[in-house]
């Protein structure tokens, strides 16, 4: 996770994943990581597991409000890697 100190003494988060396409500004960062793992979730197919959840509750938490994780049209970055193989 890449982490930037803004000068107001802040720290965003910047995803590793959209910085592997795009370059990112620190308008781009995440300021919590509630905001981060939404991201993750909602735009790279991943599944976060919060606190006091089983890895099973993640995962059908996450895929009620993403649909497209573990189908054809997943975007998570190892279905991605298989696809361009
Ligand atoms: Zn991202
Ligand atoms: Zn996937």
């Amino acid at each position: 996770m890449s982490e930037v100190e803004l000068k107001e003494g802040r720290t965003v988060t910047l995803c590793r994943y959209c910085l592997s396409e795009k370059s990112l500004t620190v308008n781009d960062g995440f300021e919590t990581d509630e905001d981060f793992h939404n991201h993750l979730e909602e735009e790279h197919d991943l599944v976060v597991r919060r606190e006091n959840e089983t890895e099973e509750q993640a995962e059908a938490r996450v895929k009620q409000k993403n649909p497209r994780i573990g189908t054809e049209e997943c975007r998570c970055p190892d279905c991605r890697r298989k696809r361009e193989e």
